[in-house]
């Protein structure tokens, strides 16, 4: 599947409209970092890899303080949700599949939930100086594309050169750090360093009271389960179930409860968390 999927898009080409690639330079200085790379569906190993520079103008480099490891990297796969929703009860399922994404090549850098510290600035990046705290979008957005603009950045058009993907969806989403060639091929953060493209659109100031630990999460987990939840009409009163209690699945309770629903049924076939009396 990763031969004939890579040999597509080496074939194709990137796609004409992208305007941002995930290419990786190292700094004329040297300087390598320490790295969670794919290898193969069962090899995901620490390599010394180039720590990355600024390649256009309104990147950043951050120098990482925090990376989690989400359900999406443990599978290489996609995670999904099923929501149902009607006035009486609402049902959400969160689980992970297990097979393997497309255009994964050798060598690629994991990890697309990430925060960390300016460590390099484009010219073009006004919003942000070295040293400033930030936590980093999943999604890669241009900020200026059509779909940017009405912040449906997940769709955003510039930033994903995979013309398989455009082939076999008939549309390309954004970009995603860390998550194949499928989605751009750009180098995650499960690494000392990460360049991260369009950093006035990509990055979220972190204001100095609000610990890593707090804000790591904005990356992907609480806007995911945020999503999830107001999707499925969670109205106050309500009573539900959410099925699979990773990190998603727990923010989504918190959310719900935050909605007022007036019970929330946990369903796990591991049983981790402390029975409460
Ligand atoms: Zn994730
Ligand atoms: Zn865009």
């Amino acid at each position: 599947m990763q031969t004939g999927s890579n040999a597509y898009q080496k074939y194709t080409g990137p796609h004409p409209d992208a305007i941002v690639h995930g290419a990786m330079k190292g700094r004329p200085e040297g300087g390598t970092m320490k790295a969670l790379a794919w290898f193969g569906s069962q090899d995901v190993r620490l390599i010394e890899a180039l720590i990355p520079d600024i390649i256009d103008e309104e990147d950043v480099v951050l120098k990482v303080t925090g990376t989690t490891i989400c359900g999406s990297d443990l599978h290489l796969c996609v995670h999904i949700y099923f929501s149902h929703y009607t006035p009486e009860m609402f049902l959400i399922y969160i689980f992970a599949d297990h097979g393997e994404i497309m255009a994964m090549q050798k060598g690629d850098i994991l990890g697309h939930e990430f925060m960390g510290a300016v460590d390099r600035i484009g010219k073009n990046v006004t919003k942000l100086s070295v040293g400033d705290r930030v936590v980093t979008s999943f999604q890669v957005a241009c900020g200026k594309c059509v779909y940017c603009k009405k912040k449906l950045s997940s769709f955003c058009e510039k930033t994903n050169d995979s013309t398989l993907q455009e082939k076999m969806y008939g549309k390309r989403d954004a970009g995603f750090f860390g998550y194949s060639h499928f989605t751009g091929g750009y180098a995650g953060g499960q690494a000392e360093y990460v360049r991260v493209p369009f950093g006035n659109v990509n990055c979220l100031k972190i204001p100095a009271e609000i610990p890593d630990e707090a804000a790591l999460y904005l990356s992907d987990i609480l806007p995911t389960s945020y999503h999830c939840v107001v999707d499925t009409g969670v109205e106050k009163g309500n009573v539900g179930g959410i099925w699979g209690l990773g990190p998603i699945g727990m923010s989504a309770a918190r959310w719900c409860q935050l909605k007022g629903a007036k019970r929330i049924i946990g369903i796990d076939s591991v049983p981790r968390w402390p029975k409460s009396d």
